[in-house]
């Protein structure tokens, strides 16, 4: 600037100076016409005097010409100066130029040497360490092959998973350490971001690629997994969609991308395919399939990623779409309710006697409130083999929860509690997204409208018709933004008029966004940006007068559809920067909203290996900001098949590690510093600064309604009869929570609360089977259709009524109501398919069981009640139709073998007795007095059910 400036002032100097010349030339001239011109004069009169008049005339003509003539010359003059003028400093800004290229080459080369060093320094200490660690356990692993296959398959994972867990807070520190370094490059590269994101791109800054991560022993490449696969140095599972991790080109051996640079193991070519075949035979189990252990058992593959556990189901009707391994199901062994233990013949009934003894049972928590677990059992080969795994996973969850009682390892805690029933607003079941209000309501878009949900009265109510597909409540909940109706437009609404006028037309539309495709809204500056396609327009929003009115700022024209948008304030340099963030498919870009400036591409890494994002479009999802004390250096770019860090400022990866995710995720969440990715399987959630996966909650079908997850829509299949559910996940240390859920312990608090029953409110047991159908406790979804509700006087009623009701014609009304034909008497219909009658009477433990279950042949029918009613125990193991019952009724009377069927067809039966023995005592609750006769004469019809023909 300042050479430019000089230029210009001397170019000015110059300028007057030539003028000045002119003018004196000019002077001179004059002087020069006026000493010639008499001479002329005189000559012309010499020569004649006829022609003097004209001859006087041609001289002024000449005269004029002359002068012309050379200020023509004159003008040439300047011209020719100016042009040299120009030439060399031409000449000097080239100069200049050079120079620069030369320093900034000599910056690179500086760089270069720089990272060359430390490469060497790397590879010096990876040497030394190397032969530090050199013993001959590392050796002999190739060796005696047989033994390791037979003998210590499960030892080995029991030390791979305890070392897994060992290893944690190690990874932790590691992570601790890579943090430390981003941050060093954060506070150099503080300045380079506040000008990369101010927009002038800086060609000088320097952008510094990851150092590839390298072993001396293999030929590593980054490679994707189509089936499963397992870490040959930390024997932990490989998850993910694509580049689970590295492959040697040479020996085959695989590794995460942590553990690839400490392999310490030699390059064997030659024992490639015998790895292979180990990983196939190891860890096979056995896990009932849908319908339960009569239809048979799925083999699974089971491995471990640190504190989770992984059952890869090994059929071979197998999806074919899906290309990479995905589990079919999780277990976290961080649940607090993590239980592992032996089975008796009483939890698995339709068990083979002798297989008995190699099952045993998992149980976490699905639900915490009404409190539901998932029970898996798990077939192993042999009793040993099960004793081991038993041993193992109890050993290892009270590890677990010893080191996160002393706060060891960080865990995320996150539970789910019922938020609302969507079966009382059918409009619900496809919500699409929600805000909270305050602590009891919240407002959720259905599939005809927006509505109104209390959640401590459990009622809804409709406030518009439209239909909405998105929302945001901004400016102290005053104002209400939505992208409603047909034509997909924003439309912005005073909240409070909406509550007190519901379905009232008070909206303030902007016409322009019609077809919208998303919108953000940023909550204190009322900045609104949308996107249409490939446009995004700006607004600025007001929040007084009403009704609300905008204006529009800007727009983007952007090159593809951009599918994710959002504006985030971020702290650069202590000043707050508002930035959008938005994305198409591959890319992520950041665009400056209070500057005129061009936008910047969060993901300028031009690793090789990153190739594969400019081959296909994938999907961008969200944006994370990794929070780590108070200015932001990096980010989580969040696609659909992996999470990529990248330098805030540089756009360059600063982490070898990506984020996994299990599945494709359904819908993201981000509730700093958690991440939740939604599967078809399983919630998974993220420690962002420590790119670790913490917890996996075992909730299928699942998606975020809100920006941080709070509020989520399941459709697990076993949480649900046929509906969804509104879910609200929760850290269980919160003390703090945004909405005050009731707690739903049981059926029966809820009934006195509500004064009603209440459909799939009870504590149940689930039988976790193979995919996603699920075998619902007594009343099995399938067959068992709910048919109505009871009220008090209702239930009375039938009571009364049972006393006429002979034991053939109940059980034919079963059988009828499975097969779904009509019945004769509406009392018996809700009797059987009423499973909000049923009630949780007691726990019973894993000893207890036994005792009852070698009761139960003998015993009077009291006992056998109490059996029973344990929802803990007692699992509907399979669902028979309108024959097989009356076959399971005949053999069992005729015939008197001890078999594990007949007694699961006896359970079946008596658990009906059980549900009228309960209603009725609910009855009482409610202030009947007439119940032991009534009892009295259940009993008796109990009894007469055996006998049935
Ligand atoms: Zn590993
Ligand atoms: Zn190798």
């Amino acid at each position: 600037m300042y050479d430019i400036l000089k230029w210009i002032n001397e170019e000015k100097s110059a300028r007057s100076h030539l003028k000045g010349l002119a003018n004196k030339m000019a002077e001179e001239l004059d002087q020069i016409r006026e000493t010639t011109s008499p001479l002329l004069t005189i000559g012309s009169t010499s020569s004649s005097l006829t022609t003097a008049g004209t001859s006087l005339a041609h001289n002024t003509a000449w005269k004029h010409g002359r002068s012309v003539k050379l200020k023509h010359m004159e003008i040439q003059q300047l011209q020719t100066s100016l042009q040299k003028e120009i030439d060399a400093k031409q000449r000097i800004q080239e100069e200049l130029k050079e120079c620069q290229a030369e320093n900034i080459l000599k910056a690179e080369e500086n760089l270069r040497l720089k990272e060359e060093i430390d490469k060497l320094q790397k590879q010096l200490t990876c040497e030394q360490t190397k032969q530090l660690t050199k013993s001959p356990i590392t050796q002999s692993v190739s060796d005696d092959l047989s033994t390791f296959i037979n003998n210590t398959s499960i030892d080995r994972f029991l030390r791979n998973v305890t070392a897994g867990l060992s290893d944690s807070p190690a990874l932790l520190n590691d992570t601790n350490n890579d943090l430390s370094a981003t941050f060093d490059d954060g506070s150099s590269g503080g300045d380079d971001s506040s000008r990369t994101m101010s927009g002038s791109l800086n060609k000088n800054q320097t952008i510094r690629p990851l150092v590839p991560l390298r072993n001396e022993l293999h030929d590593f490449m980054i490679a994707n997994f189509h089936v499963t696969a397992m870490c040959d140095d930390c024997q932990n599972a490989l998850i993910g969609i694509v580049r689970q991790g590295f492959v040697c080109q040479r020996c085959k051996l695989i590794c995460h991308p942590d553990c690839m640079e400490k392999i310490s193991t030699p390059c064997r070519p030659s024992i490639k395919d015998r790895s292979r075949t180990i990983l196939l035979d190891q860890h096979i189990v056995r896990i009932p399939k849908a319908g339960g252990i009569k239809k048979g058992w799925s083999k699974y593959q089971l491995l471990n990623l640190q504190t989770k556990l992984l059952f890869y189901e090994l059929s071979s009707d197998k999806d074919q779409k899906i290309t990479w391994p995905q589990p079919a199901f999780i277990i976290d062994l961080t649940d607090d309710e993590f239980i592992v233990s032996s089975v008796t013949s009483s939890d698995a009934y339709h068990a083979n006697k002798k297989d008995v003894s190699s099952i045993f049972k998992i149980s976490i928590l699905k639900l915490s409130s009404p409190k539901q677990f998932q029970h898996t059992l798990v077939l192993t080969n042999n009793e040993s083999e099960k004793n081991q795994y038993v041993n193992m996973l109890s050993d290892l969850s009270s590890k677990v929860k010893t080191l996160k009682q002393t706060g060891a390892t960080r865990g995320a805690n996150f539970i789910a509690k019922e938020l609302f029933d969507t079966s009382k607003c059918s409009s619900l079941k496809e919500t699409t997204a929600a805000v909270i209000l305050d602590q009891d309501r919240l407002i959720a878009c259905g599939e005809d409208g927006l509505y109104l949900l209390d959640i401590s009265k459990d009622t809804s109510t409709k406030l518009s018709d439209k239909r909405v597909h998105q929302l945001s409540l901004i400016s102290n909940n005053e104002l209400l933004v939505t992208l409603a109706g047909k034509q997909r437009t924003i439309r912005l609404q005073s909240l409070k008029s909406l509550l007190e006028h519901p379905l009232s037309p008070l909206d303030s539309k902007i016409i322009e966004t019609k077809n919208a495709t998303t919108f953000t809204v940023h909550s204190t500056s009322l900045v609104l940006c949308v996107a249409i396609k490939n446009r995004i327009l700006v607004y600025q929003l007001f929040s007084t007068p009403k009704p609300y009115h905008y204006s529009f700022i800007r727009e983007f024209n952007i090159i593809q559809n951009v599918t994710y948008l959002e504006i985030s304030t971020i702290n650069i340099n202590q000043t707050e920067q508002q930035i959008l963030w938005y994305g198409y498919p591959s890319t992520f870009i950041a665009q400056r909203l209070d500057q005129q400036c061009p936008s910047v591409s969060l993901l300028r890494d031009e690793d090789p290996t990153l190739q594969f994002f400019r081959d296909r479009p994938i999907e961008a999802l969200r944006v994370v900001p990794v929070t780590n004390s108070s200015s932001i250096n990096e980010l989580l770019l969040v696609f659909r098949e992996l999470g990529i860090y990248v330098s805030c400022s540089t756009g360059m990866r600063t982490r070898h590690r990506e984020l996994m995710w299990t599945a494709l995720p359904i819908s993201t969440a981000f509730s700093d510093p958690y991440l939740l990715i939604y599967t078809e399987k399983s919630v998974d959630i993220y420690d962002v600064p420590s790119a670790t996966w913490l917890q996996s909650l075992p909730l299928s079908r699942t998606r975020s309604l809100t920006f941080d997850g709070c509020i989520c829509l399941s459709h697990d299949a076993e949480l649900l009869n046929h509906h969804s559910k509104l879910l609200y996940l929760i850290q269980k240390t919160n003390s703090n929570p945004l909405l005050n859920v009731p707690e739903r312990a049981s059926s029966k608090s809820l009934a006195t609360r509500g004064g009603r029953f209440r459909v799939g409110g009870g504590v149940v047991g689930t039988i976790k089977s193979t995919t996603s159908s699920s075998i619902a406790p007594i009343s099995g979804p399938k067959d068992f259709t709910h048919i109505s509700h009871l009220g008090k006087g209702e239930g009375l009623q039938i009571i009364s009524g049972l006393k006429q009701v002979s034991p053939t014609s109940t059980l034919s009304s079963i059988n009828h109501s499975s097969s779904g034909s009509t019945l004769n008497t509406n009392n018996r219909r809700s009797l059987i398919s009423g499973p909000q009658n049923f009630v949780h009477l007691t726990h019973i433990g894993p000893s207890d069981i036994s005792t009852f279950a070698s009761d139960l042949s003998t015993t009077n029918t009291t006992t056998n009640k109490a059996v029973i009613s344990a929802p803990m125990n007692f699992r509907h193991q399979v669902h028979i139709g309108h024959n097989d019952e009356i076959d399971q009724l005949n053999s069992n009377n005729n015939n008197n073998n001890n078999n594990n069927t007949r007694k699961g067809v006896t359970y079946e039966q008596q658990t009906n007795s059980v549900l009228l023995k309960q209603q009725q005592q609910q009855v009482t609750s409610s202030g009947n007095s007439t119940l032991s006769s009534q009892s009295l004469s259940f009993k008796d019809e109990d009894d007469s059910d055996q006998p049935l023909e």
